[in-house]
């Protein structure tokens, strides 16, 4: 399902690149591998010989960069760039990265930032405290301001502090006018990765399909609580903490990260259609035909046909030529995306019974609108099966679902739902199902991943967040027999 329509987004896509004379198109073309990720706005900095240079925008990286000029403009042998989806802070071109900040020992530095600050409201007040003046209203300005008023005596150390001073769920990549750093926060939430050019530039991006994008070749995942610089010297790897605990975030293998993406060494595509052979174990169905709703389900929907014996066909398409319906988010507009978007193949789904595969459930509307279609085109029965668990409890760490009430899992037992969406049968992927899918990454308690979407067990404390998080489960309380 298009991010866009689902209403179910993440927040940013990285890419940055050292040591390349074609640094600011090969930050294009790895920023538009990750689009999925983001498409309300883009930023490209380029570094030419210590002069910055940039350009940024609202809308897709087509759009923003529509004028070659302003390609040609992006001079130099590095740069970084970034994709957004905004989920702190309002939709303004001066929350569009990278930000840029004056420094008296490094001159200035560029920074881009994917995630969500659990803290950042205990920041602010302490820089505004300092007499700091915000340039924007997104979270991604504190580090840097951190990093300025920070009274460590060198810019790694005054990096390190403000690192180690941030909570939450944070890649970011900076630059600045003799170097490239990756830093990653102590629970790896967002994936972040190391490749190589042939020339030997380096790259350091969101996820692994911008380095086949731009053809480097894979060095490593960026692990929790590292910070990665690269300088013409090469790559050295320092850490602004050593106690970590990794819990990446499992909603990148169900639904955010690109199907050819490698995460931590696993297949998004494979887990995908582990998940749906694991459902298709969990809940089988006697069915004429298997189909997955178009794009992120399809592995999933691969994975259930395989494992079930029931023959997967391509039930429905999507119109890949629809405006964008995202900058004013609203139910009516996500509706009128979804009808524009899907249509069913008649010939495949008349007079049989279904399993519709999906990735995931967030408000119900969409799936509502699925079935029917369905049925309308002359399906017998429409049995569906979600390949991920029931989402009920609310993202604080770079996903823009921060309360219950949106999650139609959190407020409605399953068989409420599946009356509600109109389907004949309606069954989840259970949360051990999902980690087996994924395949557990270590052998932590939390099998290094985080599952608070489903479970509500948090790997951080929530911060500015808790309050919040108790009343929503002083109101889940109310349900609790319906969950
Ligand atoms: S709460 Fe959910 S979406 Fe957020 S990081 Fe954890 S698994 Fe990912």
């Amino acid at each position: 399902m298009p991010n866009e329509v689902k209403g179910l987004n993440e927040e940013c896509g990285l890419f940055g690149i050292w040591g390349s004379t074609n640094a600011a198109q090969l930050t294009y073309d790895g920023l538009h591998s990750l689009q999925h990720r983001g498409q309300e706005g883009a930023g490209i900095v380029s570094n030419n010989h210590g002069e910055f240079k940039r350009h940024r925008g609202l809308g897709l990286l087509a759009e923003v960069f529509a004028d070659p000029a302003k390609m040609a403009h992006l001079t130099g042998t590095a740069a970084i760039g970034h994709v957004r989806y905004a989920t702190a802070g309002n939709h303004g071109v001066e929350n569009i990265q990278p930000m840029l900040f004056d420094h008296p020992e490094v001159t200035q530095f560029a920074l881009a930032h994917n995630g969500n600050l659990t803290n950042a409201d205990q920041c602010r007040q302490e820089l505004s405290a300092l007499g700091v003046e915000f340039q924007a209203t997104s979270d991604s300005e504190l580090l840097g301001e951190l990093v300025q008023t920070s009274q460590a005596p060198q810019f790694i150390d005054q990096l390190k502090a403000s690192l180690n001073h941030v909570r939450g769920g944070f890649a970011y990549l900076m630059m600045t006018p003799t170097m490239m750093i990756a830093a990653l926060d102590p629970n790896g939430f967002r994936p972040l990765v190391i490749g190589r050019m042939d020339d030997g530039a380096i790259v350091i991006c969101s996820e692994t399909c911008a380095l086949d994008q731009v053809g480097a070749t894979f060095v490593r995942d960026v692990e929790p609580g590292e910070l990665i610089i690269v300088n013409d010297d090469g790559i050295s790897v320092d850490h602004f903490t050593t106690d970590t605990h990794l819990a990446i975030c499992s909603m990148e293998y169900i639904y955010f990260a690109r199907p050819d993406s490698i995460i931590r060494g696993v297949s998004v595509h494979e887990a995908r259609k582990r998940m749906g052979a694991t459902i298709a174990k969990e809940a089988p169905v006697d069915a004429d035909v298997v189909i997955g709703v178009p794009n992120s389900s399809l592995s999933a929907a691969i994975g259930y046909a395989q494992a079930s014996g029931i023959h997967y066909d391509m039930g429905m398409i999507k119109n890949q030529y629809v405006a964008r319906t995202f900058i004013e988010p609203t139910q009516a507009k996500r509706a009128r995306g979804v009808s524009m978007k899907l249509s069913v193949v008649k010939s495949v789904v008349a007079g049989k019974n279904i399993v519709l595969v999906d990735d995931s459930i967030v408000r119900g509307t969409t799936s509502q609108y699925i079935v029917r279609l369905l049925k309308r085109a002359g399906a017998k029965s429409v049995h569906v099966r979600i390949a991920s668990p029931v989402l009920k409890f609310p993202c604080y760490y770079g996903i823009d679902i921060q309360t219950t009430k949106e999650l139609i899992g959190a407020n409605y037992t399953v068989d409420q739902i599946r009356d509600q969406i109109g389907a004949d049968s309606l069954a989840y992927l259970s949360v051990d199902g999902l980690v087996n899918a994924i395949g557990p990454l270590n052998d932590s308690e939390n099998h290094g991943l985080c599952t608070a979407y489903f479970d509500g067990q948090y790997p951080t404390p929530l911060y500015d967040y808790q309050a919040g998080f108790d009343a929503e489960v002083a109101r889940l309380g109310l349900y609790e027999g319906a969950n």
